[in-house]
């Protein structure tokens, strides 16, 4: 079902719940009231025909007739009449003669041994009234049809009828085309929204001026457009960085090859120049393995295999790899306030990814620094796990430290040391899937420290 019909609906049935209560209330008291006037009026004529008869001696039965046959002229149909203990009935007023109805001895009974008794009959209304005085006591039934006012209760409920059905119509048609109006700045919204592809990304979406929803809407898909935008943009920069990372060791391999097949050469030129395109296939390879760890780093971490992992042992490990890949880098690890309790140590994640991870940033405290030293620091935090990595470096420029993160980006290109630029760009997307946090403190001269903060695997049971 649309919005606009649930609109429409919602708007019509409460309309229909208001005019129920206000009709219903309104034709109940109607009938209550009208109902209560029959019954003193009938209460009256019944007391005043009892005291008459009282003093039948001053009035005589002739004289009470005629007083019966003026009094409540607006009524139709009346009767009244008094019947004795024994159930005899002592005297009749009819408005026809021929209308010699004889009310039951229940009826009777009911009035003389407690309160009046109100009940109907065909279309009349009828009250039985106990009468006693010194003189006369007997069971005074007064009846009559309220013409009048059942024809005013009948008009009241068609009017009623007649304004329900109205106000329901009317609701509908009005909650269809407020509806309408409604949604109008949501249809533009989405129209515009539609319009937006790859091409133009940069386009935004026109939001009113008036502080409600829809400007509050339009905001929001421009703020989601904006980070679209923004993550197009950084996927095409890596793209073109990485295509050309690519190139560069190709482009050398195939020039390298057309030269040396140009004409027939010492072994020794075919050596050099076997030696030049090995590394620079050791390139490619590096630079494609990095890719792929941060193709796996970006994705879903879903698709990872997560485990607990022991952070201790990541670390660990660092020292013995590190001089695999380089003999002169040194690792010096302190580990402070370790928790006896193993589970305080573990972490959940991809292990090989954290040490990916970890030991890039070792393996750049090394490179960039004199010493060729970096010093891990491994504490605990109550729920946290803090890595500190330091070394005695050149240390980086501060308007530098927010890029360097940025995939491809290396502070100084002519630098003698080898890298891609993707180091910590790979250990920041490493650590944010594991929902830590990655920061560095650094100035030209004073050496970096990276800090990384990792949550235990136990902070995520608590929750
Ligand atoms: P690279 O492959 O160039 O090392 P990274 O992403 O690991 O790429 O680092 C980006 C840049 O940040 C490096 O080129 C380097 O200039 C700077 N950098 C990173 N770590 C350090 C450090 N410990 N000391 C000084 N500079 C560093």
């Amino acid at each position: 079902m649309s919005v606009r019909i649930r609109i429409t609906l919602l708007f019509a049935a409460i309309v229909l719940a208001i005019l129920m209560l206000v009709c219903g209330s309104v034709y109940y008291f109607s009938y209550k009231n009208r109902m209560n006037y029959m019954k003193t009026k009938l209460t009256n004529w019944a007391v005043t025909t009892g005291s008459l008869l009282s003093q039948s001696g001053v009035f005589g039965q002739q004289m009470i007739l005629k007083i019966d046959a003026s009094t409540i002229l607006a009524m139709k149909d009346k009767t009244v009449q008094a019947y004795d203990a024994s159930g005899q009935r002592k005297y009749i007023y009819n408005d026809h003669p021929n209308d010699s109805i004889r009310f039951d001895r229940h009826i009777i009974d009911k009035a003389r041994t407690g309160a009046d008794f109100y009940f109907t009959f065909g279309n009349r209304e009828g009250i039985a009234h106990y009468y006693s005085d010194n003189n006369f006591q007997a069971v005074m039934i007064a009846a009559a049809f309220d013409e009048e006012g059942q024809k005013k209760l009948q008009q009241l409920k068609f009017i009623l009828w007649l304004s329900f059905t109205g106000g329901i119509l009317i609701a509908l048609i009005a909650g269809y085309f407020f509806s309408k109006r409604l949604l109008v700045p949501l249809r533009k919204i989405s129209d515009e929204v539609n319009e937006i592809s790859v091409q133009n990304i940069d386009r935004r979406i026109k939001a009113g001026k008036s502080k409600d929803e829809w400007t509050y809407l339009s905001a929001t898909l421009n703020g989601l457009l904006n980070r679209l935008q923004e993550s197009f943009n950084t996927h095409r920069r890596f793209i073109s960085n990485a295509s050309h990372e690519l190139i560069t060791p190709l482009t050398s391999i195939s020039s390298q090859l057309e030269i040396s097949l140009n004409k027939d050469r010492e072994a020794a030129a075919y050596r050099s120049v076997m030696e030049s395109i090995y590394q620079d296939v050791r390139r490619l390879g590096r630079l494609t393995q990095t890719l792929l760890e941060f193709a796996r780093a970006s994705g879903n971490p879903s698709g990872l295999e997560i485990d607990l992992v022991r952070i201790d042992e990541v670390v660990l490990a660092l020292p013995g790899e590190i001089s695999k890949l380089n003999k002169d880098f040194t690792v010096v690890l302190k580990f402070e306030g370790l928790p006896d309790e193993d589970e305080k140590l573990l972490v959940f994640g991809n292990e090989e990814l954290l040490f990916t991870a970890i030991k890039n940033i070792v393996l750049n405290a090394c490179k960039y620094s004199e010493d060729r030293i970096a010093r891990v620091n491994l504490s605990f935090e109550r729920n946290m796990i803090n890595i500190f990595i330091e070394d005695r470096g050149k240390g980086i420029p501060e308007q530098e430290l927010e890029k360097i993160f940025q995939p491809f980006y290396r502070v100084d290109e002519s630098s003698l040391n080898q890298g891609f630029g993707l180091g910590l760009a790979l250990a920041q997307q490493i650590i944010t899937l594991h929902k830590g946090q990655i920061s560095v403190k650094s100035g030209p001269g004073r050496g970096t420290v990276f800090a990384i903060v990792l949550p235990l695997a136990g902070s995520f049971l608590q929750q």
